[in-house]
Protein backbone atom coordinates (compact mmCIF):
# COMPACT_ATOMS: atom_id res chain seq x y z
CA UNK A 1 0.00 0.00 0.00
CA UNK A 2 1.86 3.28 -0.93
CA UNK A 3 0.89 4.99 2.21
CA UNK A 4 2.32 2.42 4.64
CA UNK A 5 4.99 3.93 6.22
CA UNK A 6 8.05 2.05 6.85
CA UNK A 7 10.11 2.67 10.00
CA UNK A 8 13.58 3.43 9.60
CA UNK A 9 15.42 2.57 13.24
CA UNK A 10 18.25 4.73 13.54
CA UNK A 11 21.17 4.16 15.64
CA UNK A 12 25.16 4.51 14.97
CA UNK A 13 24.45 5.79 11.32
CA UNK A 14 23.02 9.20 11.85
CA UNK A 15 22.96 10.15 8.38
CA UNK A 16 21.36 11.12 5.41
CA UNK A 17 23.77 10.65 2.41
CA UNK A 18 25.55 7.22 1.66
CA UNK A 19 22.81 5.46 3.62
CA UNK A 20 21.43 1.90 2.61
CA UNK A 21 19.09 2.09 5.05
CA UNK A 22 17.43 5.16 3.57
CA UNK A 23 17.24 3.19 0.14
CA UNK A 24 16.08 0.34 1.51
CA UNK A 25 12.99 1.93 3.37
CA UNK A 26 11.91 4.25 0.55
CA UNK A 27 12.44 1.49 -1.86
CA UNK A 28 8.53 0.09 -0.39
CA UNK A 29 7.15 3.45 -1.78
CA UNK A 30 5.68 4.76 1.57
CA UNK A 31 6.87 7.66 3.42
CA UNK A 32 9.55 6.75 5.78
CA UNK A 33 9.46 7.27 9.65
CA UNK A 34 12.87 7.27 11.02
CA UNK A 35 13.00 6.88 14.86
CA UNK A 36 16.32 6.76 17.02
CA UNK A 37 15.42 4.85 20.34
CA UNK A 38 17.86 5.22 23.73
CA UNK A 39 17.11 1.56 25.07
CA UNK A 40 18.82 0.34 27.64
CA UNK A 41 21.47 -1.11 26.02
CA UNK A 42 22.56 2.43 24.76
CA UNK A 43 22.46 4.01 28.04
CA UNK A 44 24.29 1.37 30.32
CA UNK A 45 27.18 1.11 27.20
CA UNK A 46 27.87 4.83 26.71
CA UNK A 47 29.60 6.66 28.86
CA UNK A 48 29.67 10.49 29.41
CA UNK A 49 31.01 12.20 26.86
CA UNK A 50 29.93 10.00 23.85
CA UNK A 51 26.56 10.43 25.32
CA UNK A 52 26.62 13.66 25.12
CA UNK A 53 28.19 14.14 21.96
CA UNK A 54 25.74 11.69 20.32
CA UNK A 55 22.71 13.68 21.56
CA UNK A 56 23.94 16.74 19.24
CA UNK A 57 24.17 14.42 16.80
CA UNK A 58 20.42 13.30 17.05
CA UNK A 59 19.89 16.80 17.29
CA UNK A 60 21.25 17.83 13.92
CA UNK A 61 19.95 15.16 12.40
CA UNK A 62 16.43 16.32 13.59
CA UNK A 63 17.15 19.15 12.26
CA UNK A 64 18.47 18.42 8.83
CA UNK A 65 15.12 15.96 8.59
CA UNK A 66 12.67 19.13 9.47
CA UNK A 67 14.58 20.95 6.99
CA UNK A 68 14.02 18.17 4.06
CA UNK A 69 10.57 18.20 5.64
CA UNK A 70 10.77 14.85 7.62
CA UNK A 71 11.33 14.76 11.29
CA UNK A 72 13.25 12.20 13.62
CA UNK A 73 11.31 10.43 16.42
CA UNK A 74 12.48 9.84 19.55
CA UNK A 75 11.55 7.17 22.25
CA UNK A 76 13.07 5.82 25.25
CA UNK A 77 12.38 2.63 26.49
CA UNK A 78 12.93 -1.24 25.77
CA UNK A 79 13.50 -1.32 21.90
CA UNK A 80 11.30 -3.98 21.02
CA UNK A 81 8.34 -2.55 22.98
CA UNK A 82 8.89 1.09 21.65
CA UNK A 83 9.11 -0.19 18.06
CA UNK A 84 5.87 -2.62 18.43
CA UNK A 85 4.05 1.01 19.69
CA UNK A 86 5.33 2.95 17.04
CA UNK A 87 4.00 0.18 14.59
CA UNK A 88 0.86 0.23 16.36
CA UNK A 89 0.23 3.90 16.08
CA UNK A 90 1.71 4.26 12.68
CA UNK A 91 0.86 1.14 10.89
CA UNK A 92 3.88 0.37 9.41
CA UNK A 93 4.21 -3.38 8.00
CA UNK A 94 7.63 -2.70 6.94
CA UNK A 95 11.00 -1.60 9.11
CA UNK A 96 14.79 -1.34 8.54
CA UNK A 97 18.06 -0.91 10.28
CA UNK A 98 21.56 -0.75 9.91
CA UNK A 99 23.58 -3.80 11.39
CA UNK A 100 25.76 -3.29 14.38
CA UNK A 101 28.58 -5.56 15.28
CA UNK A 102 28.86 -6.20 18.65
CA UNK A 103 27.93 -8.96 20.66
CA UNK A 104 24.90 -7.33 22.63
CA UNK A 105 23.59 -5.31 19.88
CA UNK A 106 23.72 -8.42 17.74
CA UNK A 107 21.59 -10.30 20.23
CA UNK A 108 18.95 -7.54 20.89
CA UNK A 109 18.85 -7.06 17.30
CA UNK A 110 18.32 -11.28 16.14
CA UNK A 111 15.46 -11.09 18.95
CA UNK A 112 13.69 -8.06 17.82
CA UNK A 113 14.02 -9.16 14.32
CA UNK A 114 12.22 -12.59 14.93
CA UNK A 115 9.57 -11.20 16.93
CA UNK A 116 8.73 -8.55 14.53
CA UNK A 117 8.34 -11.06 11.77
CA UNK A 118 6.57 -13.38 14.38
CA UNK A 119 4.39 -10.04 14.03
CA UNK A 120 3.69 -10.13 10.19
CA UNK A 121 5.99 -6.95 10.15
CA UNK A 122 8.81 -6.87 6.97
CA UNK A 123 12.16 -6.03 8.78
CA UNK A 124 15.50 -5.53 6.61
CA UNK A 125 18.93 -4.91 7.67
CA UNK A 126 21.65 -3.33 6.01
CA UNK A 127 25.35 -2.28 5.94
CA UNK A 128 25.70 1.10 6.50
CA UNK A 129 29.30 1.48 8.78
CA UNK A 130 31.53 -0.66 7.37
CA UNK A 131 33.27 -1.65 3.81
CA UNK A 132 33.93 -5.08 4.57
CA UNK A 133 31.37 -6.61 6.82
CA UNK A 134 33.20 -9.04 8.96
CA UNK A 135 31.72 -12.27 7.45
CA UNK A 136 32.88 -11.49 4.07
CA UNK A 137 36.45 -11.52 4.40
CA UNK A 138 38.30 -14.90 5.17
CA UNK A 139 41.69 -16.44 5.50
CA UNK A 140 42.54 -18.79 2.64
CA UNK A 141 41.89 -21.44 5.36
CA UNK A 142 38.58 -20.14 5.84
CA UNK A 143 39.30 -18.35 9.00
CA UNK A 144 39.46 -15.10 10.41
CA UNK A 145 42.43 -12.99 10.46
CA UNK A 146 44.20 -12.44 13.58
CA UNK A 147 47.10 -10.05 12.19
CA UNK A 148 46.66 -6.57 10.44
CA UNK A 149 49.12 -6.61 7.28
CA UNK A 150 47.18 -10.11 5.56
CA UNK A 151 43.65 -8.34 6.49
CA UNK A 152 44.75 -5.24 4.37
CA UNK A 153 46.20 -7.62 1.61
CA UNK A 154 42.80 -9.44 1.50
CA UNK A 155 40.87 -6.02 1.28
CA UNK A 156 42.67 -3.69 -0.86
CA UNK A 157 41.96 -4.31 -4.16
CA UNK A 158 37.91 -5.01 -3.63
CA UNK A 159 35.49 -3.18 -5.17
CA UNK A 160 34.08 -0.69 -2.89
CA UNK A 161 30.51 0.34 -4.13
CA UNK A 162 30.17 3.86 -5.06
CA UNK A 163 28.49 6.30 -2.42
CA UNK A 164 24.83 6.80 -2.83
CA UNK A 165 23.29 10.11 -2.93
CA UNK A 166 21.11 11.36 -0.16
CA UNK A 167 16.99 10.89 -0.84
CA UNK A 168 15.70 14.05 -2.89
CA UNK A 169 12.24 13.81 -1.48
CA UNK A 170 11.08 12.39 2.45
CA UNK A 171 7.39 12.66 1.73
CA UNK A 172 5.96 13.32 5.68
CA UNK A 173 3.34 10.19 6.71
CA UNK A 174 -0.47 11.16 7.26
CA UNK A 175 0.43 11.43 10.73
CA UNK A 176 3.29 11.75 12.72
CA UNK A 177 3.71 9.24 15.91
CA UNK A 178 4.40 11.34 19.23
CA UNK A 179 7.81 12.32 20.10
CA UNK A 180 9.95 12.58 23.12
CA UNK A 181 11.97 15.89 23.05
CA UNK A 182 15.46 14.90 23.23
CA UNK A 183 16.53 17.71 26.03
CA UNK A 184 14.17 15.91 28.14
CA UNK A 185 16.86 13.04 27.95
CA UNK A 186 19.60 15.07 29.59
CA UNK A 187 22.01 13.30 27.82
CA UNK A 188 24.83 15.67 28.49
CA UNK A 189 24.25 15.56 32.59
CA UNK A 190 27.49 13.88 32.99
CA UNK A 191 29.59 15.96 31.14
CA UNK A 192 28.70 18.71 33.11
CA UNK A 193 31.25 21.37 33.22
CA UNK A 194 33.39 19.33 30.45
CA UNK A 195 30.63 19.99 27.52
CA UNK A 196 31.17 23.72 27.49
CA UNK A 197 34.84 23.39 26.84
CA UNK A 198 34.53 20.10 24.73
CA UNK A 199 31.64 22.14 22.52
CA UNK A 200 34.50 24.47 21.27
CA UNK A 201 36.03 21.57 19.45
CA UNK A 202 33.60 19.10 17.62
CA UNK A 203 32.43 19.07 14.38
CA UNK A 204 28.92 18.38 14.07
CA UNK A 205 26.57 16.74 11.53
CA UNK A 206 26.98 14.99 7.94
CA UNK A 207 27.85 18.63 5.86
CA UNK A 208 30.46 19.21 8.63
CA UNK A 209 31.99 16.31 8.47
CA UNK A 210 31.85 16.13 4.63
CA UNK A 211 33.52 19.66 5.15
CA UNK A 212 36.28 18.00 7.32
CA UNK A 213 36.66 14.94 4.67
CA UNK A 214 37.31 17.81 1.35
CA UNK A 215 39.44 19.98 3.63
CA UNK A 216 41.80 17.05 4.32
CA UNK A 217 42.01 15.95 1.18
CA UNK A 218 42.96 19.50 -0.23
CA UNK A 219 45.49 20.17 2.54
CA UNK A 220 46.64 17.36 4.51
CA UNK A 221 45.87 13.36 2.79
CA UNK A 222 49.96 14.67 1.04
CA UNK A 223 51.73 14.56 3.82
CA UNK A 224 49.67 11.73 5.89
CA UNK A 225 51.88 9.33 6.13
CA UNK A 226 54.98 11.68 7.00
CA UNK A 227 53.09 13.59 9.48
CA UNK A 228 50.26 11.93 11.26
CA UNK A 229 51.98 10.75 14.20
CA UNK A 230 52.97 14.68 15.29
CA UNK A 231 50.27 15.30 17.38
CA UNK A 232 50.59 19.03 17.46
CA UNK A 233 50.15 18.91 13.45
CA UNK A 234 46.86 19.19 12.06
CA UNK A 235 47.66 16.11 10.04
CA UNK A 236 45.33 13.47 9.94
CA UNK A 237 41.67 13.56 8.96
CA UNK A 238 39.90 13.58 12.87
CA UNK A 239 37.01 11.68 11.40
CA UNK A 240 36.70 9.21 13.99
CA UNK A 241 34.34 11.58 15.66
CA UNK A 242 31.84 11.63 12.91
CA UNK A 243 32.89 7.80 11.80
CA UNK A 244 31.24 6.43 15.28
CA UNK A 245 28.13 8.37 15.02
CA UNK A 246 27.51 7.88 11.21
CA UNK A 247 27.56 11.29 10.38
CA UNK A 248 30.05 10.47 7.05
CA UNK A 249 29.84 6.56 5.96
CA UNK A 250 33.54 4.33 5.40
CA UNK A 251 32.89 4.58 1.84
CA UNK A 252 32.69 8.10 1.18
CA UNK A 253 35.74 8.89 2.73
CA UNK A 254 37.85 5.53 1.29
CA UNK A 255 36.70 6.98 -2.43
CA UNK A 256 37.49 10.36 -1.33
CA UNK A 257 41.15 8.79 -0.41
CA UNK A 258 40.98 6.54 -3.55
CA UNK A 259 40.49 9.02 -5.82
CA UNK A 260 43.35 11.04 -3.84
CA UNK A 261 45.80 7.97 -3.94
CA UNK A 262 45.26 8.09 -8.07
CA UNK A 263 44.73 11.70 -8.97
CA UNK A 264 47.50 13.71 -7.25
CA UNK A 265 50.55 11.82 -7.24
CA UNK A 266 51.34 10.91 -3.76
CA UNK A 267 50.09 7.46 -3.89
CA UNK A 268 52.17 6.24 -0.99
CA UNK A 269 50.59 8.98 1.54
CA UNK A 270 46.85 8.43 0.34
CA UNK A 271 47.15 4.55 0.27
CA UNK A 272 48.43 4.93 4.23
CA UNK A 273 45.21 6.81 4.85
CA UNK A 274 42.92 4.50 3.35
CA UNK A 275 45.62 1.63 5.40
CA UNK A 276 44.00 3.49 8.78
CA UNK A 277 40.76 3.40 7.62
CA UNK A 278 40.80 -0.48 7.09
CA UNK A 279 42.30 -0.57 10.88
CA UNK A 280 38.62 0.47 11.45
CA UNK A 281 37.38 -2.48 9.37
CA UNK A 282 39.80 -4.77 10.98
CA UNK A 283 38.68 -3.91 14.77
CA UNK A 284 34.93 -4.66 13.69
CA UNK A 285 36.60 -7.85 12.08
CA UNK A 286 37.92 -8.51 15.16
CA UNK A 287 35.02 -7.17 17.43
CA UNK A 288 32.56 -9.71 15.76
CA UNK A 289 34.21 -12.63 15.43
CA UNK A 290 36.03 -12.33 19.08
CA UNK A 291 33.13 -10.72 20.96
CA UNK A 292 35.76 -11.04 24.20
CA UNK A 293 37.94 -8.70 23.16
CA UNK A 294 35.58 -6.35 24.62
CA UNK A 295 35.75 -7.70 28.05
CA UNK A 296 38.41 -9.82 29.11
CA UNK A 297 42.15 -10.93 27.67
CA UNK A 298 42.36 -11.92 23.77
CA UNK A 299 45.20 -13.81 24.46
CA UNK A 300 44.72 -16.30 27.34
CA UNK A 301 48.47 -16.62 28.59
CA UNK A 302 47.74 -12.75 29.74
CA UNK A 303 44.84 -14.12 32.45
CA UNK A 304 47.75 -15.45 34.60
CA UNK A 305 49.16 -11.39 34.16
CA UNK A 306 49.31 -9.70 37.64
CA UNK A 307 47.97 -6.61 36.31
CA UNK A 308 47.17 -4.41 39.33
CA UNK A 309 43.57 -2.89 39.57
CA UNK A 310 42.66 0.08 40.70
CA UNK A 311 45.00 2.36 42.23
CA UNK A 312 46.02 6.02 43.11
CA UNK A 313 48.92 5.88 39.96
CA UNK A 314 46.06 5.59 37.86
CA UNK A 315 43.95 7.92 39.60
CA UNK A 316 46.88 10.25 38.59
CA UNK A 317 46.82 8.93 35.57
CA UNK A 318 42.86 9.45 34.68
CA UNK A 319 43.29 13.13 35.53
CA UNK A 320 46.45 14.15 34.08
CA UNK A 321 49.09 14.68 36.79
CA UNK A 322 51.56 11.74 36.58
CA UNK A 323 54.19 14.51 36.31
CA UNK A 324 55.15 12.66 32.52
CA UNK A 325 54.36 16.11 30.77
CA UNK A 326 53.96 13.59 27.37
CA UNK A 327 51.11 11.50 29.22
CA UNK A 328 49.91 14.19 30.94
CA UNK A 329 49.48 16.64 27.84
CA UNK A 330 47.59 13.31 25.89
CA UNK A 331 45.19 13.22 29.12
CA UNK A 332 44.44 16.72 29.18
CA UNK A 333 43.96 17.10 25.25
CA UNK A 334 41.21 14.32 26.08
CA UNK A 335 39.41 16.46 28.29
CA UNK A 336 39.88 19.97 26.50
CA UNK A 337 38.81 18.33 22.95
CA UNK A 338 37.29 15.23 23.55
CA UNK A 339 39.58 13.18 21.32
CA UNK A 340 43.34 12.52 21.47
CA UNK A 341 45.84 12.18 18.78
CA UNK A 342 46.61 7.92 18.09
CA UNK A 343 50.27 8.44 18.77
CA UNK A 344 49.56 9.66 21.97
CA UNK A 345 46.64 7.40 22.99
CA UNK A 346 49.24 4.88 22.08
CA UNK A 347 51.62 6.25 24.29
CA UNK A 348 48.96 6.26 27.48
CA UNK A 349 48.01 3.16 27.32
CA UNK A 350 51.39 1.98 26.97
CA UNK A 351 52.34 3.94 30.35
CA UNK A 352 48.89 2.89 32.01
CA UNK A 353 49.55 -0.86 31.36
CA UNK A 354 53.25 -0.99 31.56
CA UNK A 355 54.82 2.16 33.53
CA UNK A 356 51.91 1.91 35.60
CA UNK A 357 51.15 -2.07 35.58
CA UNK A 358 47.62 -1.08 35.87
CA UNK A 359 44.73 -3.62 33.76
CA UNK A 360 43.74 -1.99 30.42
CA UNK A 361 40.54 -2.58 30.94
CA UNK A 362 40.43 0.44 33.73
CA UNK A 363 41.81 2.56 30.79
CA UNK A 364 39.78 0.70 28.41
CA UNK A 365 36.55 2.16 30.71
CA UNK A 366 38.12 5.46 31.14
CA UNK A 367 38.75 6.35 27.34
CA UNK A 368 34.51 5.10 26.85
CA UNK A 369 34.17 7.89 29.14
CA UNK A 370 36.14 10.60 27.89
CA UNK A 371 36.16 10.16 24.09
CA UNK A 372 33.54 11.67 22.04
CA UNK A 373 34.58 9.46 19.23
CA UNK A 374 35.05 6.09 21.14
CA UNK A 375 34.39 2.95 19.17
CA UNK A 376 33.46 -0.11 21.20
CA UNK A 377 35.48 -2.04 18.13
CA UNK A 378 38.60 0.51 17.76
CA UNK A 379 38.99 1.18 21.65
CA UNK A 380 39.19 -2.41 23.02
CA UNK A 381 41.61 -3.09 20.04
CA UNK A 382 43.41 -0.17 20.92
CA UNK A 383 43.87 -1.17 24.17
CA UNK A 384 44.37 -4.58 23.91
CA UNK A 385 47.06 -4.05 21.02
CA UNK A 386 48.80 -1.70 23.11
CA UNK A 387 48.55 -3.75 27.14
CA UNK A 388 49.96 -6.89 24.70
CA UNK A 389 47.03 -9.25 25.17
CA UNK A 390 45.85 -7.95 21.83
CA UNK A 391 45.83 -9.23 17.92
CA UNK A 392 48.89 -8.19 15.95
CA UNK A 393 50.11 -6.93 19.70
CA UNK A 394 53.82 -5.05 19.78
CA UNK A 395 55.68 -7.72 21.98
CA UNK A 396 55.39 -6.55 25.28
CA UNK A 397 59.10 -5.29 26.02
CA UNK A 398 58.39 -2.67 23.45
CA UNK A 399 57.38 -0.45 26.01
CA UNK A 400 57.01 3.22 24.91
CA UNK A 401 59.32 5.80 26.60
CA UNK A 402 57.66 8.75 26.67
CA UNK A 403 60.83 10.94 26.76
CA UNK A 404 62.22 9.43 23.56
CA UNK A 405 58.72 9.88 21.91
CA UNK A 406 58.10 13.03 23.22
CA UNK A 407 61.95 14.10 21.46
CA UNK A 408 60.58 12.36 18.43
CA UNK A 409 57.49 13.43 18.10
CA UNK A 410 57.27 16.30 20.27
CA UNK A 411 60.92 18.09 19.85
CA UNK A 412 59.53 21.56 19.51
CA UNK A 413 57.06 21.25 23.08
CA UNK A 414 54.18 22.62 21.15
CA UNK A 415 51.88 19.72 22.06
CA UNK A 416 53.06 19.52 25.56
CA UNK A 417 52.90 23.23 25.51
CA UNK A 418 49.33 23.17 24.46
CA UNK A 419 48.10 21.46 26.79
CA UNK A 420 50.19 22.06 30.02
CA UNK A 421 49.78 25.14 31.97
CA UNK A 422 52.32 24.92 34.72
CA UNK A 423 55.42 26.30 34.98
CA UNK A 424 54.64 28.50 31.67
CA UNK A 425 54.95 32.15 32.03
CA UNK A 426 52.23 32.73 29.29
CA UNK A 427 50.01 29.38 29.23
CA UNK A 428 48.00 28.25 26.04
CA UNK A 429 44.35 28.79 26.43
CA UNK A 430 43.82 24.75 25.73
CA UNK A 431 46.00 24.11 28.65
CA UNK A 432 43.97 26.95 30.84
CA UNK A 433 40.62 24.94 29.29
CA UNK A 434 41.55 22.13 31.05
CA UNK A 435 40.59 23.30 34.34
CA UNK A 436 38.13 24.32 33.41
CA UNK A 437 36.71 21.03 32.14
CA UNK A 438 37.67 18.76 35.03
CA UNK A 439 35.73 18.15 38.27
CA UNK A 440 36.03 21.14 40.80
CA UNK A 441 36.88 18.75 43.07
CA UNK A 442 39.90 17.66 41.80
CA UNK A 443 41.53 20.90 43.22
CA UNK A 444 43.89 21.45 40.57
CA UNK A 445 44.66 25.04 38.97
CA UNK A 446 47.02 26.39 36.90
CA UNK A 447 49.36 27.97 39.76
CA UNK A 448 50.17 25.05 40.99
CA UNK A 449 53.51 23.03 40.86
CA UNK A 450 53.77 20.38 38.28
CA UNK A 451 53.55 17.30 40.20
CA UNK A 452 56.23 14.73 40.51
CA UNK A 453 56.06 11.88 38.85
CA UNK A 454 54.41 9.17 39.59
CA UNK A 455 57.25 6.51 39.04
CA UNK A 456 60.51 6.58 37.56
CA UNK A 457 61.00 5.73 33.96
CA UNK A 458 63.25 3.17 33.76
CA UNK A 459 62.00 1.83 37.31
CA UNK A 460 58.42 1.68 35.77
CA UNK A 461 59.87 -0.13 32.75
CA UNK A 462 62.27 -2.77 34.45
CA UNK A 463 59.56 -4.12 36.76
CA UNK A 464 57.20 -3.94 33.85
CA UNK A 465 59.59 -5.98 31.78
CA UNK A 466 60.25 -8.25 35.53
CA UNK A 467 56.46 -8.93 35.98
CA UNK A 468 56.11 -9.89 32.23
CA UNK A 469 59.09 -12.57 32.19
CA UNK A 470 57.77 -14.02 36.43
CA UNK A 471 54.44 -13.62 34.53
CA UNK A 472 53.64 -17.30 36.03
CA UNK A 473 55.40 -17.12 39.23
CA UNK A 474 53.76 -14.34 40.51
CA UNK A 475 50.11 -15.52 39.21
CA UNK A 476 51.26 -18.82 41.51
CA UNK A 477 52.11 -16.50 44.30
CA UNK A 478 48.57 -14.76 44.05
P1 LIG B 1 43.06 9.24 10.81
O1 LIG B 1 44.52 9.04 11.02
O2 LIG B 1 42.64 10.36 9.96
O3 LIG B 1 42.49 7.87 10.24
C1 LIG B 1 41.24 7.80 9.52
C2 LIG B 1 40.29 6.84 10.21
O4 LIG B 1 40.84 5.54 10.24
C3 LIG B 1 40.02 7.18 11.66
O5 LIG B 1 39.03 8.18 11.77
C4 LIG B 1 39.58 5.83 12.21
O6 LIG B 1 38.24 5.56 11.92
C5 LIG B 1 40.44 4.87 11.43
N1 LIG B 1 41.63 4.53 12.22
C6 LIG B 1 42.83 5.15 12.19
N2 LIG B 1 43.69 4.53 13.03
C7 LIG B 1 42.99 3.54 13.62
C8 LIG B 1 43.33 2.54 14.59
N3 LIG B 1 44.55 2.44 15.13
N4 LIG B 1 42.37 1.68 14.96
C9 LIG B 1 41.12 1.74 14.42
N5 LIG B 1 40.76 2.65 13.49
C10 LIG B 1 41.69 3.54 13.10
N6 LIG B 1 39.56 5.08 17.44
C11 LIG B 1 38.25 5.39 17.50
O7 LIG B 1 37.65 5.75 16.48
N7 LIG B 1 37.56 5.30 18.68
C12 LIG B 1 38.16 4.88 19.83
O8 LIG B 1 37.49 4.78 20.87
C13 LIG B 1 39.55 4.60 19.79
N8 LIG B 1 40.21 4.25 20.93
C14 LIG B 1 41.55 3.97 20.86
C15 LIG B 1 42.23 3.60 22.04
C16 LIG B 1 43.58 3.32 22.00
C17 LIG B 1 44.29 2.91 23.28
C18 LIG B 1 44.29 3.42 20.79
C19 LIG B 1 45.77 3.12 20.75
C20 LIG B 1 43.64 3.77 19.63
C21 LIG B 1 42.26 4.06 19.64
N9 LIG B 1 41.58 4.44 18.48
C22 LIG B 1 40.24 4.71 18.55
C23 LIG B 1 42.24 4.44 17.16
C24 LIG B 1 42.85 5.78 16.72
O9 LIG B 1 43.61 6.35 17.75
C25 LIG B 1 41.80 6.78 16.24
O10 LIG B 1 40.94 6.15 15.32
C26 LIG B 1 42.45 7.98 15.56
O11 LIG B 1 43.29 8.66 16.47
C27 LIG B 1 41.37 8.92 15.06
O12 LIG B 1 41.94 10.08 14.52
P2 LIG B 1 41.66 10.48 13.02
O13 LIG B 1 40.20 10.39 12.73
O14 LIG B 1 42.33 11.79 12.77
O15 LIG B 1 42.39 9.30 12.25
Amino acid sequence: MPNTPTLLWLRRDLRLSDHPGWQAALASGGPVIPVFILDPLIEESYGAAPKWRMSLSIGQLAQDLEDAGSRLILRRGDALAELRDLIAETGARTMVWSRLYDSRSIARDTGIKSALKADGVEVESVNASLLFEPWTVASKTGGIYRVYTPFWKAVRDREVADPIAAPADLAPPETWPASDQLEDWALGAAMRRGADVVAGHICLGEAAARQRLYGFIDQAIDRYKSQRDFPALDATSRLSENLTYGEISPRQIWHAGYRSMQDRGHAAEAEHFLKELVWREFAYHLLYHTPEIETGNWRAEWDSFPWREDNDDAERWRRGVTGIEMVDAAMREMYVTGTMHNRTRMLVASFLCKHLMTHWKIGEAWFRGCLIDWDPAANAMGWQWTAGSGPDAAPYFRIYNPDTQADKFDADRRYRNRFIAEGRSTPHADALAYFDAIPQSWGLGPDQPYPAPVIGLPEGRARALNAYENRKTLAEQG
